[in-house]
């Protein structure tokens, strides 16, 4: 037993020594992948039925295993969509799990929920939704784009329940996120897309509901906008859209997955004008609100509705809605049931710093954005695709082909210096291969902008 113990307080101080370092480390190491063949022939068996001990499987985790992967945070990692959580909500993720709370149900997860909640309350204010509104965490926007889908199928059956077995027809555009369709599949609506990348403006959704045959327009029950696309920032006539919605009586779904955290940029903010029209919205606090992975958020305006269309029924379960353990039961509201607390670090770290904290980290995004730009358009060898838009950069290298560009990206990661990787932007019908920037990480600086640029010369 004794051993044990001592085994058990030294792997404690290993890993708590491994977190402050690493979220003290300005400039991480920029990990790069190594095949399978690689890692097996490096770590060799690490689950056996002795087991390898505390020290040996970290040993082989720090110095192996997280060399063989990519830091979200790193100040060069523009790729994708980064992500640079708060130190406050790292430490504050650990606490979540050491503090092992069941987040499905206030019987059980009461007091952490109400944190959640608090944390929650102010997401809600920045979509300026009306009173009642309110929402939940989940895993990702993904998740929280498939509940509120399940919601707004659930509001259009209801209201008709003739529709009960009748499949569903949501209308968004090219410009949508790849989970919107995937997650239609899940439910097994169809999806008519709006061929546009850039804005979905109210016109072109009008004209494609003309267009509408009466059997397709018997099934059409949600449009999802975006307010910020994920390859080029571009937010969608929120308003225009949201009234053609409340006019036909279809579900409005916002999915601001990436854009929403720019809801707190004042500078920004009135680009999202129209948002406050939404049946509900989806927001990722663990791309643009400096979340650990994994917290998503969906948002509804009338959470009965979610909750008619989710809550789980179970004599297991009778007891949590039983009048004596009455509460906020976030599993009501979304697809899952266990969940851990994943809206609480983002509670501490909003609780330790302030939103106005919030507020400048992204307004430095969207700035470290403009940069770019400038530094683009005064350099002779690239050009912008277009104006930055939110935190997102499309550029291209004058004279290259995709191969350069995917060669480009291999040689900067391989070096240890950056993640940038290329993209696909659609104008006039032809599919053009360009670089992307987007920024997340108030610590990216102008030099490390310039420096990649330059290793495009
Ligand atoms: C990232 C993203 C998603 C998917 O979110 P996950 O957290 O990766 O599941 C959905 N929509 C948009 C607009 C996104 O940018």
């Amino acid at each position: 037993m004794h051993e044990i113990d001592i085994d058990l307080i030294e792997m404690t101080l290993d890993v708590m020594k491994y977190a402050i370092n690493r979220i003290t480390d300005m400039d991480p190491h920029l990990g790069k992948p190594k095949s399978e063949r690689e890692l097996r022939s490096l770590v060799g068996e690490t689950v056996t039925p002795s087991g390898i001990g505390g020290e040996r499987a970290f040993e082989l985790f720090r110095d192996v295993l997280v060399k063989a992967s990519v830091p979200i945070d790193h100040p060069r990692h523009l790729a994708f969509v980064p992500a640079s959580p708060t130190r406050a909500a790292i430490m504050f993720d650990l606490v979540t799990s050491a503090t092992s709370v069941h987040g499905a149900f206030w019987m059980e997860g009461g007091g952490c929920i109400f944190a959640e909640n608090e944390a929650m309350r102010w997401l809600v204010s920045l979509t300026g939704l009306p009173e009642g509104a309110f929402g939940v965490f989940t895993s990702g926007g993904t998740e929280a784009n498939l509940s509120a889908m399940v919601a707004a199928r659930g509001a259009w059956r209801e209201k008709d329940p003739s529709k009960r077995s009748t499949r569903g027809l949501v209308i968004t555009s090219a410009g949508a996120h790849s989970s919107v369709r995937a997650m239609a599949k899940v439910i097994d609506a169809d999806v008519m897309l709006i061929d546009t990348e850039g804005r979905l403006g109210s016109e072109m959704l009008a004209e494609r509901i003309s267009l509408l045959t009466p059997e397709e327009r018997s099934r059409f029950f949600a449009v999802v906008a975006t307010a910020g696309t994920t390859n080029a920032g571009i937010i969608d006539d929120l308003e225009g859209i949201g009234k053609i919605c409340r006019d036909l009586g279809v579900w409005f779904h916002v999915d601001a997955a990436y854009g929403g955290g720019a809801l707190a940029a004042p500078s920004v903010r009135h680009l999202f004008t129209g948002i406050e029209l939404a049946d509900s919205v989806t927001i990722d606090p663990h791309k643009w609100l400096f979340s650990p992975y994994d917290c998503g958020a969906v948002i509804y305006r009338e959470p009965e509705i979610a909750r008619r269309a989710h809550s789980q029924g179970g004599s297991y379960l009778d007891i949590f809605y039983d009048e004596g353990a009455r509460g906020f039961n976030p599993a009501d509201y979304q697809i899952q049931l266990t969940r851990r607390v994943r809206g609480l670090p983002l509670w501490f770290s909003l609780a330790m710093h302030g939103t106005d904290r919030y507020a400048l980290a992204i307004e430095r995004g969207i700035e470290l954005a403009r940069i770019a730009g400038r530094l683009i358009d005064a350099a002779p060898h690239v050009e912008l695709v277009r104006e930055p838009s939110l935190s997102c950069v499309l550029y291209r290298r004058i004279g290259w082909q995709p191969d350069d560009y995917n060669r480009w990206t291999y040689k900067n990661h391989s070096d240890g210096f950056a993640l940038v990787a290329p993209t696909k932007w659609r104008s006039h019908g032809v599919h053009e291969t360009v670089a992307r920037f987007c920024f997340i990480n108030p610590d990216t600086t102008e030099k490390d902008i310039a420096d990649i640029l330059d290793s495009m010369k």
